[in-house]
This record gives structure tokens, sequence and C-alpha cells, in this order.
């Protein structure tokens, strides 16, 4: 029974103020669902981390990262280790979110060697995965999924594949408003749990969690959740606006 996963991913939004009082507001609103029926994340950016562990301490909402260096120490300026991430109270990191990958330029090795570094360091990743519109359109969506599947996963063994989360956001869908159909959505997530199966065993792949993004809202929450795969969902824009993500959790569980 795999245990729905809601994560707010914040990108670079909010400030000192606004991040506490979202935090909070998250907290109080999934009270008795957060934990018990849902697991519940938020993503804000690096340097809120450690007044949203505050402000969420004790209750069921768990805090993530947004990304994260592979490396544990040393002269790599501006990077982030995990170990950091741990010591400020961190449970989940984003690997290979698409605007890393397109906008920044992150490498399908890049990201492998961040999951990998992610465990290591005690943390859960949620590895992302997805096509761009035009891959869809030339039909190489399976063959992108694919390759992001084996390269973020290169190397990991299956007692630490169950650390991981599987992210499906088609980029087509990521902050546009259009968000993938139900049946886009499952087709995606079969085929990923059926990858998952070959890599490793048919046992684990049913475990592993996969969540859907791409412009998820209240009021499409529920029918995406309604697949048969989708077991979770990772929200960008209507994550910040606590009412709405509440809804969000709701509908997930
Ligand atoms: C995301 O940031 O992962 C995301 C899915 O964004 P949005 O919900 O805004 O499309």
């Amino acid at each position: 029974m795999r245990k729905p996963f809601v994560a707010g991913n914040w990108k670079m939004n909010t400030d000192s103020r606004s991040s506490v009082e979202l935090a909070k507001a998250v907290v109080a609103g999934s009270t008795g669902m957060a934990r018990e029926k849902v697991h519940v994340a938020v993503i804000p950016p690096f340097v809120y981390l450690p007044v949203v562990v505050k402000a969420v301490s004790s209750s069921g909402v768990a805090v993530g990262a947004q990304d994260v260096y592979f490396e544990s120490k040393g002269a790599f300026t501006g990077e982030i280790s995990p170990a950091m991430l741990k010591d400020v109270g961190c449970t989940y990191v984003l690997c290979g979110h698409s605007e890393r990958r397109h906008v920044i330029h992150e490498s399908d090795e890049l990201v492998g060697k961040k999951v990998t570094a992610a465990i290591s360091g005690g943390l859960l990743p949620i590895l992302c995965v997805g096509e761009l519109l035009e891959e869809r359109d030339a039909g190489k969506t399976n063959d992108v999924i694919a390759r992001h599947l084996r390269t973020g996963l290169a190397g990991l063994s299956a007692d630490k594949m169950s650390a991981v989360t599987i992210a499906y956001e088609p980029v087509w869908a990521i902050g546009t408003g259009r968000t993938a159909t139900p049946q886009q959505a499952q087709e995606a997530h079969a085929f990923i749990r059926n990858l998952l199966a070959e890599m490793y065993e048919a046992k684990l792949a049913q475990e592993i969690r996969i969540q859907y993004g791409g412009s998820v809202k209240a009021d499409n929450a529920k029918e995406l959740m309604a697949q048969e795969d989708v077991d979770g969902l990772l929200v960008g824009g209507a994550s910040l606006k606590a009412d709405e993500f509440v809804r969000i959790i709701q509908a997930a569980m």
C-alpha cells in the first residue's frame, strides 16, 4: 500500500516572513491528515529552510530542499551539501527538477550523482523526470523518461532505491496551466513503474511512489490521484496558497 505523498515546491518565492506564515498555515490546515493519511512536504528556498523547519516542528509536515550538490564539502562556491541539508532538518530533496535541467542546464549524469549523494547523506530524493513538448510531439516521451530514470538512478542498489520518490513532470505542463490529462499521467506512470520493475524487481517497483507534477490545482488533483499509478502530487504555483495546497492534500487522501 503506497501512502500518498504531496509536496509543495515553492521555487524562488516567499521571504522570511511569508515562508513562515505559509508553513504555519499548511500545518494548521493539514492537522490530522499529514503523516497519518498522507505524507506532506514543503520545499522552500535554501535560505528559509531553518525558519520553515522551526515553523513545522512537531507537526506531520516535512521539509525538503530544491537542490543539493553531490560533494560533501570543499571548494564548491555556492553549493550546498547533503550533510548541510540534513543538519538544518531537511528530510527530502528535489533532484533534476526540470527548471534545473532546462534553465540551469544540469546534465542527466549530474542529477544521478545528486541522487546517490542525497541518499548517502540520509536524505530522501525526489527524482524529477519528464519530457519537453517537442519530445512528446516527436513520440519520444518514453525514451526521455527512460533516459532520466536510467541516468538518475545509475548504480543505485535496490535497498537504496526504496528511499527514492519519482516525480513525473511533463515540462510542457509545469507553470503553464496546461495539466496532463489523467490518462496521459497514468500512461507515463505505468511506463515508469514497469521500467523500475525491469531495472530492479516487481515488488520494489510496486512500493515506489510516483508523483505527478505540472499545473496541479485543487480542482484537478482528485482525478489525477484516482489513477492507479499516481501516488502523489508535486505542486508548484498552487502550493504558494495555503488554502489551495490544503485542498490538494485533502484530494490526495
Ligand atoms: C513544479 O514546480 O514542480 C511544478 C509542477 O510547478 P507547477 O505546479 O506550477 O506547474
